[in-house]
């Protein structure tokens, strides 16, 4: 049995995430949850899996008058009200040694917890990296779907993991064959390279392929894009995502987040990670060898198989998806990215390549300017714009080595008011 906790539980990869653990009550048990905002939905989720352990990140929703002067178990109870006869089995069981906490600092301390085997990060944006560096610190296995952490944060981020790895060899409970697993990627594209690369040696892997949909704007130039609104960018033709993300595949940001965690999770140069548009998003990344031979994964776009996956390694579960009918599909596509048009993919690029704190400010930048976006604020182009006009002033000023996280939340500030800055300035 897997004790595991999951970190933005109501998202769609928390939701997602809560409906494996669902077909899987013999392997895995949820013992913490936490959400930003979303108490009254988490605390469903708390009563149905029969979890004791939640927090809520906005430290605010301390004083709401519904939660205020109750303990951690009267609100348990109260979301078991509307639980049925779930709620009614944990109300009666689990309430006394129960904790609900407020605040950033609540969230990381589920990352400890000493019941837990394996954290499920998918808090949204920058936040989640200080979540993954306590996880690893606390030598837990980070099952990861916070790109932030990696993007941001992996010179700090993959030598612990490295650590955690060599803590799981040496008590005996990493594979006999494969990597270790102190770091599982979430991620449709990482999770497929996870897989090829499995019995490899790394000195034999000439080129990682990361494949990319494309986006709903594809074929599209940058006078067709002027206009784009909210509801357009949101409609994604192959995955089913958050906001934030679903903007960031529309332009190509989420592909280049996708390049530097591959540089990070596979120690692999910027110069051998291509990006190639697949637009079935039926392959899910490529895997090149020096002896011109290709490992590619493919599979439906369901993202709870990458979810499970990370979950059930080294070992592989039913799942209950549709497999792919390869009678019925047709082409396979490949085309180059347009990078032309698509800013936020070479800017990204620039970002790994050039390294220290400038992914971690292009990374605020983007977020500032996508939440605009979303709120009508900057128009579509606007995006890439104010990402580059931040890295920018960020390398004139000078990029730094990665330190530390307290180093990174800095320039993540500073990025963040710069952005706000220059989408103001163009209004
Ligand atoms: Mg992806």
């Amino acid at each position: 049995m897997r004790k595991i906790v999951v970190l933005g539980s109501t998202g769609s990869i928390g939701v997602q995430t809560l409906d494996v653990v669902r077909r899987h009550p013999d392997e895995l048990q949820v013992v913490g949850l936490a959400v930003n905002t979303r108490v009254d939905e988490m605390l469903r989720q708390a009563c149905e899996f029969g979890v004791r352990h939640v927090a809520v990140g906005d430290a605010r929703l301390a004083e709401d008058a519904r939660y205020a002067n109750l303990t951690a178990g009267e609100w348990l109870q109260d979301a078991g009200a509307g639980c049925g006869a779930a709620g009614a089995a944990v109300r009666n069981a689990a309430f006394p040694d129960a904790t609900l906490g407020f605040g950033p600092e609540a969230v990381t301390a589920l990352c400890r917890l000493e019941e837990a085997d394996v954290v499920v990060n998918a808090l949204v944006g920058a936040a989640g990296l200080r979540a993954s560096y306590e996880t690893l610190r606390a030598g837990k296995v980070l099952a990861l779907a916070n790109k932030e952490s990696l993007v941001v944060g992996g010179d700090l981020i993959m030598p612990l993991s490295a650590q955690v790895d060599e803590q799981r060899r040496a008590a005996g409970v990493a594979p006999a064959h494969g990597p270790a697993g102190a770091l599982m990627p979430i991620d449709s594209e990482h999770g497929a390279i996870y897989q090829c690369l499995i019995g490899e040696s790394e000195r034999e892997v000439s080129r990682l392929w990361v494949t990319a949909s494309g986006g709903p704007f594809r074929g599209r130039t940058r006078d067709e894009l002027r206009d784009i609104t909210p509801a357009q960018a949101l409609a994604h033709p192959t995955w089913n995502m958050g906001a934030k993300i679903t903007i960031d595949s529309s332009t190509l940001m989420n592909k280049g987040l996708e390049v530097i965690e591959a540089h990070h999770l596979f120690a692999m140069p910027y110069d051998k990670i291509s990006v190639v548009v697949q637009p079935q998003s039926a392959i899910h990344s490529m895997v090149e060898f020096s002896d011109g031979s290709v490992k590619a994964h493919l599979g439906t776009t369901d993202m709870r198989i990458p979810i499970q996956y990370a979950l059930s390694y080294p070992l592989r579960w039913d799942a209950p998806v549709e497999p792919l009918d390869f009678t019925k599909l047709g082409t396979l596509e490949f085309a180059a990215p347009d990078e032309e048009t698509f800013r936020c993919l070479p800017l990204a690029r620039h970002a790994g390549t050039v390294g220290g704190t400038l992914p971690c400010a292009m990374n605020a930048a983007n977020e500032v300017a996508v939440a605009a976006f979303l709120a009508e604020e900057c128009p579509y182009l606007g995006i890439a714009e104010t990402v580059e006009a931040v890295m920018d002033a960020h390398e004139r000023a000078g990029v730094q080595r990665v330190e530390g996280l307290e180093q990174l939340e800095a320039v993540d500030a500073w990025a963040r008011a710069e952005a706000r800055r220059v989408i103001a300035a163009r209004r």
